[in-house]
């Protein structure tokens, strides 16, 4: 396949927009070559400017886990539209996205929308600061929550690819109140919490992790946490910008039985726009303003097209009982598919999984953390990544990311996917 005109694009937009892209992670620094400019998108596939067709396993990121351009959403989005695109007053919109979310997810009475993933956790923290009239955090190392001061001390993804782990530009002041772990490792977290005593605020993670592959956390690590919180008047916040309303109905608080204390949400919640949200119990989130103390607001907070987008995802996923076990069912065909054809081309490999999220680690030994993530072959990841390419599969283009499964996938699209796994990793 024949990419020259995203080429073409790629470098008229390189001359406007620092690195030509408008997060980093598109950019295709870690694989080589330019990245792909979308023309259109549908269902499970993508259409770019040179007129390829490609099977998309990132799906924005997340959000299109119903596949693109989905059809109630984009008829709810045309609807809204015609009525006004942003009044900066309440609309009877945000109660009723409000109140789905918060009978779908457990554990949560009321909940707040903001514009990113980013704002999500940012705020996450400033409320649980205020609450427990603390300042420091505790994160671990290779989950991402956004690209705010607090959590840029040892990023996920974008910073790993870019060998930037701690980015210029946030302060010592800042780095100082973030204490950085390790995933699955709870030893590691109690000996943080008794070093600090009194001064940690709350813990923050993806309770599966997903921004340096997918990583499942280990028999007993959240509830680790949670009595570790519980105990030591932590507050515990999950990070479910990428499995809420993906893994389950109700996030991996319903998948693992353990309750968060805030839970921060992106997204799939917003139907592919801009849409965060973070929730919690009553006595936590009416400590924000203009109930309580906590500052935190958003001109397009809540925004009509955003907030119609997310209805109808969550209604859609709601009212279709079966989705998250089709979506669990059609991931395990493919890193079937994937276990067997890598192993036939004797490749060493990972794969790990849940629901549906997956990702292929090319290092033969188990990937719990961000150690034993960093230790994947990423030159064989960047011949793996343009070898899909050339044959119209397109995955991240970084060894770090988890690929999203969406339910628009047929099995003639994975028994596609495994063919040309086979057939790439014959170069390999
Ligand atoms: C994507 C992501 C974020 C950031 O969301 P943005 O909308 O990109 O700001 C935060 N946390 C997790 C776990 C994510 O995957």
């Amino acid at each position: 396949m024949l990419y020259k005109r995203s080429s073409q694009l790629f470098a008229e937009a390189e001359k406007v927009i620092p690195g030509g892209v408008n997060s980093p992670v598109r950019a295709f620094k870690s694989v080589g070559g330019t990245p792909i400019f979308v023309k259109s998108a549908k269902g499970a596939y993508l259409y770019d400017e040179d007129g390829n067709r490609l099977i998309d396993y990132i799906n924005s990121w997340g959000p299109m886990i119903l596949g693109h351009a989905y059809e109630p959403v984009v008829e709810a989005v045309i609807e809204k539209a015609k009525l006004g695109t942003s009044f900066g007053m309440p609309t009877e919109l945000e109660t009723k996205i409000a109140a789905l979310a918060v009978d779908m997810v457990p554990n949560i009475d009321k909940i707040r929308f903001v514009n990113s993933g980013t704002e999500a956790c940012m705020s996450a923290i400033r409320l649980a600061r205020g609450f427990t009239k603390r300042d420091k955090i505790i994160k671990f190392s290779g989950c991402y929550h956004g690209h705010s001061d607090s959590f840029l001390i040892q990023a996920g993804s974008g910073a790993i690819t870019f060998g930037t782990p701690n980015s210029p530009g946030v302060t010592e002041g800042t780095a100082k109140d973030t204490l950085l772990a390790s995933y699955n490792d709870l030893e590691n977290v109690k000996t943080l919490i008794e070093a600090n005593k009194n001064e940690i605020a709350a813990i923050i993670v993806e309770p599966v992790a997903g921004n340096m592959g997918c990583i499942p956390p280990k028999e007993g690590f959240l509830q680790g946490l949670r009595d570790l919180c519980s105990a030591n008047g932590i507050l515990l916040i999950f990070d479910e910008v990428m499995t809420g309303f993906r893994l389950a109905r109700g996030g991996v608080q319903e998948l693992s039985g353990v309750d968060a204390d805030i839970v921060c949400f992106g997204k799939v919640i917003g139907g592919g726009l801009p849409v965060g949200a973070f929730a919690a119990r009553a006595e936590i989130m009416n400590y924000l303003a203009p109930l309580g103390p906590v500052y935190q607001a958003g001109t397009l907070s809540g925004n009509p097209l955003a907030m119609a987008a997310g209805l109808a995802m969550l209604q859609a996923l709601d009212s279709d009982r079966e989705i998250f076990k089709r979506l669990d069912e059609k991931t395990a065909y493919l890193a079937a598919g994937i276990d067997r054809v890598l192993k036939e081309n004797k490749i060493a490999f990972t794969i790990n999984r849940v629901g549906s999220m997956i990702s292929v680690h090319f290092d033969a030994n188990p990937v719990f953390d961000f150690k034993s993530a960093a230790k994947g072959d990423n030159e064989i990841f960047k011949k793996f990544f343009h070898g899909l390419l050339q044959e119209g599969i397109y995955i991240a283009p970084s060894a770090y990311e988890t690929w999203f499964i969406t339910d628009a996938l047929t099995y003639e699209d994975l028994d596609f996917t495994i063919q040309a796994i086979a057939k790439v990793s014959k170069m390999i």
